[in-house]
């Protein structure tokens, strides 16, 4: 499991992938890792997804 700071619940977040909106995924501290979890990220993550299942 990784963890990221999603800066939109602010919390500590654990995920089994990285969303691809954290911009320093391999920051050695989870504070230096910001992004926002799969739940608000619409645009990058979430579309990537569904559009992968949809389109097949
Ligand atoms: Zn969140």
């Amino acid at each position: 499991m990784k963890r990221f700071y999603c800066t939109v619940c602010q919390k500590f977040k654990r995920v089994r992938q990285m969303p691809a909106n954290v911009t320093t995924p391999n920051a050695p501290k989870p504070e230096d890792r910001k992004g926002q979890c799969k739940w608000h990220a619409g645009a990058g993550y979430t579309r990537n997804t569904l559009h992968a299942k949809v389109g097949a």
